[in-house]
């Protein structure tokens, strides 16, 4: 069979797919529209699947092969940006696909349909893993605990990114990494208390300001003087809030907020631990009391070394001389990240992005963000390829 070629004829329906939901985007955890529409497609095709609560995002299998099970992680989320883009298929509703997430449902239905038209064929099985809430970083952590990685236990997984997130590389060609495709993100809530007073008599009050400035001065030698030039690393102090816009009052409070981003596990955890005894010691120093507190974040998004080098392989059987190694990681976070942390896999990056008229490009969450649709079906191709190549111990 010539699956790229298979593949390939699917487009019309893909694009289909990838238009009507660029129309009708959505945000966030429950996409009632957006798993309506999508369930009803795997429905049409016979693909058995399971709707989350509160259309929190879908679960679908196909294949009873006897092989290893691979999940294909698709995201379905969108952006809270107005389009700019005068497509024809532009959105309205002030919401806008900004990064491509319509795109990797539609690639993910094109292999569900492909995978079930080769159903009897298949010598594992496939999940079809249809997430919500990837931009709040929420998502994948629910489909988890929403048992998308049991019943059958996931062996190991593939998720892709369109656009231009894996770095330079022509449209249409596939980009990978061995270790490292995104980085941690955690981002910090930081509280200074001093006491306010009269600006004229300092001597009276505990100024949160001025510990707050050294506050973010220290946290400015963490990666600088602690963690080594070879690990990638950034702590940002992002927003400075104190009192009100006055010359003559000191206030009481001081809120800041930042992020600390970076490669593994064990920096992650030593920055994080590190940021807090800074601020809570300099803050002591200048007698002020700070809280600190770490939000919601993402994991590194770390690919298992063996999958990768056996989908580079598959990739390369259908596009040869256009699948290239990741020449360094993103510097964004991803929270597909939180399957890849309990099973093994490989995230790819299909380079799509469309060219302006005047040339510009525009990046990802930008009001003008614009995908090369004409290779779209090679996610799809890359996709299923990879998955038939993990589900043949032997390849
Ligand atoms: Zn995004
Ligand atoms: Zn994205």
């Amino acid at each position: 069979m010539d699956l790229r070629n298979e593949i390939r004829g699917m487009e019309p329906e893909l694009l289909t797919w990838y238009h009507h939901l660029h129309r009708n985007p959505e945000l966030e955890l429950e996409l009632p529209r957006t798993v309506a529409y999508v369930s009803g497609q795997l429905a049409a095709m016979g693909v058995e699947h399971r709707v989350l609560p509160g259309s929190t995002g879908i679960v679908a299998a196909v294949g009873q092969g006897p092989g290893p099970v691979i999940a294909i992680r698709a995201d379905m989320d969108a952006l809270e940006v107005r389009e700019e883009t005068g497509l024809p298929y532009a959105s309205e509703n002030g919401c806008m696909h900004a990064c491509g997430h319509d795109a990797h449902t539609a690639i993910l239905l094109t292999a569900a349909r492909w995978l079930k038209a080769h159903e009897d064929t298949l010598p594992g099985r496939v999940k079809l893993l249809f997430q919500t809430a990837e931009e709040t970083l929420q998502g994948a952590r629910h489909m988890i605990a929403n048992g998308a990685l049991e019943d059958p236990a996931v062996d190991r997984i593939l998720a892709l990114h369109v656009g231009g997130l894996g770095g330079e590389a022509p449209a249409g060609h596939i980009v990978l990494s061995q270790g490292v495709a995104f980085r941690s993100s955690d981002n910090i809530h930081i509280v200074i208390r001093g006491r306010g007073g009269h600006a004229a008599s300092p001597h009276l009050s505990v100024d949160p300001v001025v510990a707050a400035a050294r506050v973010i001065e220290a946290l400015q030698t963490l990666v600088s003087r602690e963690v080594s030039p070879n690990t990638p690393a950034v702590v940002s102090i992002t927003h400075v809030r104190a009192g009100a816009e006055t010359y003559n009052v000191i206030p009481d409070q001081v809120l800041l907020l930042g992020g600390i981003r970076t490669v593994d596990p064990e920096t992650r955890e030593y920055l994080v631990r590190r940021a807090e005894e800074v601020v809570r010691q300099t803050a002591a120093s200048m007698r002020c009391q700070a809280e600190f507190s770490r939000m919601d974040g993402a994991p590194a998004m770390i690919n298992d070394r063996d999958t990768a080098l056996r989908v580079e392989r598959a990739a390369s059987r259908l596009f040869p001389g256009e699948v290239h190694w990741m020449k360094e990681s993103n510097g964004g976070s991803e929270d597909a990240a939180y399957y890849f942390e309990r099973v093994p896999g490989c995230f790819l990056f299909l380079s799509s992005m469309a060219r302006d008229g005047d040339g510009t490009v525009y990046p990802h969450h930008h009001a003008k963000f614009r995908l090369d649709e004409g290779v779209l079906w090679r996610g799809a191709a890359v996709l299923v390829q990879s998955a038939l190549v993990l589900m043949d111990e032997t390849l």
